[in-house]
């Protein structure tokens, strides 16, 4: 073969031909290093990627399917200012961000929160507003200044949400309040079914009293802070005596606008963030980031910020479990 091609091809082309092993071989040698290095960054790369996708699939995976079922029922003590010593030990249930329908709030899910309250022997049961959870929703209707009523198509409608709420019950009552959510869609009509349905009372700007063995307490229900961007408190300002008084409001940025004098505050709105990261914490996106979670005092005013039961824009929850808070006040 070598015989015939030299015959064929010019002195410098044949020595080519005679010598191809020699050559090659040097060449893999020089390379051998460079390929397993690009072997071994690839290996690198595929074990970085597949690591971070199984650690987004479950982190996914997790807070969507497993979290949102949990359940968790919170204890706190607070000493409260203005909280008369007769008073010392007085249980609230709070309840906040129902959100009927989102990822694993279905009314099975609130009759089972109804039965856990039940079951805190609490002198009352406050709830903190975002009954509902959309399906559909208008944003122009939304920020409209007028007629904004049925700007939300609901996911569960809320008669059935009040039907689900039935038979709550605690010693000294059961008090409600409006969210943002709730009056996108129809506060007169929740405020309605509320009272008639689940027998509660819907406090909007207004104070109801209840007599607690000779003492009188006294709970605020004031309006959403989203709906005026306002706390109105001619309802307190015009109280007598304003000891003994429980504030209750959807969003617990109205803390920094209410007058001093209550004892406490009781809110919800945040969710705690939903996504509770290691390291960073949650984000607050649409409150204070001081008031995300639990007790906060601020200039001697406090606000028991619970993190409610359902979801709301993400279906998600991570780190922060669905809860029921019961606060026992102490007398300061
Ligand atoms: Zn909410």
């Amino acid at each position: 073969m070598y015989n015939r091609l030299s015959c064929l091809l010019p002195y410098n082309r044949l020595a080519l031909v005679a010598y191809p092993k020699a050559e090659n071989i040097r060449d893999r040698q020089a390379g051998k290093p460079v390929v397993q290095e690009m072997k071994k960054w690839l290996r690198r790369t595929a074990i970085a990627f597949g690591t971070l996708v199984l650690l987004v699939a479950g982190f996914l995976s997790y807070s969507y399917f497993i979290e949102p079922r949990q359940f968790v029922v919170v204890e706190e003590t607070i000493a409260a200012p203005n909280w008369d010593l007769r008073l010392d030990g007085f249980r609230v249930v709070a309840i906040a961000d129902l959100h009927t329908g989102s990822n694993y709030a279905p009314p099975e899910r609130i009759r089972y929160v109804v039965e856990q309250a039940n079951a805190q022997d609490a002198d009352i049961i406050v709830l903190l507003g975002d009954y509902v959870s959309e399906a559909k929703w208008d944003q122009q209707c939304v920020r409209r200044a007028t007629n904004r009523e049925n700007c939300t198509e609901l996911k569960v409608p809320v008669e059935e949400i009040a039907e689900s709420l039935k038979g709550l019950n605690a010693k000294y009552g059961v008090f409600a309040i409006i969210g943002n959510h709730d009056w996108y869609h129809n506060e007169q009509k929740i405020h309605r079914m509320f009272e008639e349905i689940v027998g509660l009372t819907v406090l909007n700007n207004e104070i109801a009293e209840i007599d607690v063995s000779g003492t009188k307490v006294r709970l605020w229900g004031i309006e959403d802070l989203y709906l005026n961007r306002r706390v109105p408190s001619e309802a307190f300002n015009s109280l007598a005596d304003k000891s003994n008084v429980i504030a209750m409001t959807h969003n617990p940025d109205s803390l920094l606008s209410a007058p001093a004098g209550f004892a406490i505050m009781f809110s919800g709105h945040t969710h705690g963030g939903q996504l509770n990261w290691p390291i960073f914490g949650p984000k607050a996106v649409f409150n204070d980031p001081r008031f995300m979670d639990g007790h906060v005092e601020v200039d001697g005013k406090h606000v028991y910020v619970t993190s409610g039961v359902g979801t709301s824009v993400i279906p998600f929850r991570f780190r922060v479990p669905p809860e029921i808070a019961v606060v026992t006040l102490r007398s300061k």
